[in-house]
């Protein structure tokens, strides 16, 4: 697999020069391969929205430098190349819809691209599908619908303008369970279909842990891990001490052991943790 993207020794200091000067990167140095699903963690302040912000040159990093597809932050002239490539789905993405209606904004981004009418058009009932909006919303005031429909026109929006990385700022912040769910579904769906490589920054381990392969833990503006769900969640006293904490479930499945019982402590979602436990069960022991 190649790299999609290059994080090459990136800091940050935000007001470089002045009384207020606050550094939020230091080094950073990662390559995120394409077709990854990667889950940006950490607790408030380490510097995941920073860096998030930096991948679409939105913040261009006070030193060092991110490679998209081979394009240069620093050498591009034009960010308009680097942001075709990686869009960023914001926090709280519905609070920027403004267009009268559905459609319209969906093709806000693709109209900036200088699309014909035609592809406009294309690009829109693309998007829609891909994040699973019935068509007939199209002339619906995005307004008028519910919290979980108004944040996949948002996502819509930026998926027509069909970037290579998808990048999502804690796309689940504020939603109720139900909705948050339905909006893992989706992203879940929409990395499934193929092409995109995705980016998810949030503060709860287990929501990534459920999605993604590769988990980067971000500590004042630092990588403090990097693995898969699993492999950081065996190191629980590491996650701790990063103000972090491993799944209900693999707790549970700890304390069983701690008990006697000869069960893996490798589970991370409910559904392992069933199947470990009716494994154990079926081999004669009784809980
Ligand atoms: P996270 O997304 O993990 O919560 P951020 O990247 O938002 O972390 O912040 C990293 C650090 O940079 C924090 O200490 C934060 O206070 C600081 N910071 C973030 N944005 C700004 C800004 N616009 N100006 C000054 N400091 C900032």
């Amino acid at each position: 697999m190649s790299n999609i993207l290059e994080i090459k020794n990136v800091s940050h200091t935000y007001g470089l020069g002045t009384p207020f000067a606050k550094e939020a990167l230091s080094q950073v140095n990662l390559n995120i391969e394409e077709g990854d699903f990667v889950g940006l963690v950490g607790h408030t302040g380490s510097g995941k929205s920073t860096l998030a912000q930096c991948l679409n040159g939105l913040i261009i990093p006070t030193e060092g430098d991110v490679v998209v597809e081979g394009v240069s932050l620093k050498e591009s002239k034009n960010l308009k190349e680097i942001r075709k490539r990686v869009g960023m789905v914001f926090q709280y993405p519905e609070y920027q819809l403004f267009e009268e209606t559905v459609a319209r904004d969906i093709a806000f981004g693709p109209k900036n691209l200088g699309l014909s009418k035609e592809e406009v058009e294309a690009r829109v009932d693309f998007a829609m599908d891909l994040v699973q909006l019935n068509r007939d919303l199209k002339d619906r005031s995005p307004f008028e619908l519910s919290g979980g429909q108004k944040r996949r026109v948002a996502i819509a929006g930026i998926l027509a303008m069909k970037p290579k990385v998808l990048i999502l700022d804690e796309p689940t912040a504020g939603l109720d369970p139900h909705g948050r769910d339905e909006i893992l579904g989706e992203i879940k769906s929409l990395y499934d279909q193929g092409g995109l490589t995705i980016i998810m920054v949030s503060h709860s381990m287990e929501e990534v842990a459920r999605l993604t392969k590769r988990m980067i833990v971000m500590n004042h503006g630092k990588v403090a891990m990097d693995g898969t769900p699993r492999e950081l969640f065996r190191q629980g006293d590491k996650l701790k001490d990063l103000s972090l904490t491993t799944p209900q479930v693999t707790k549970v499945m700890e304390e069983l052991k701690k008990r006697g019982a000869d069960v893996s402590t490798d589970a991370i979602t409910i559904d392992e943790a069933y199947e470990e436990l009716v494994r154990y069960l079926e081999g004669g022991h009784h809980a």
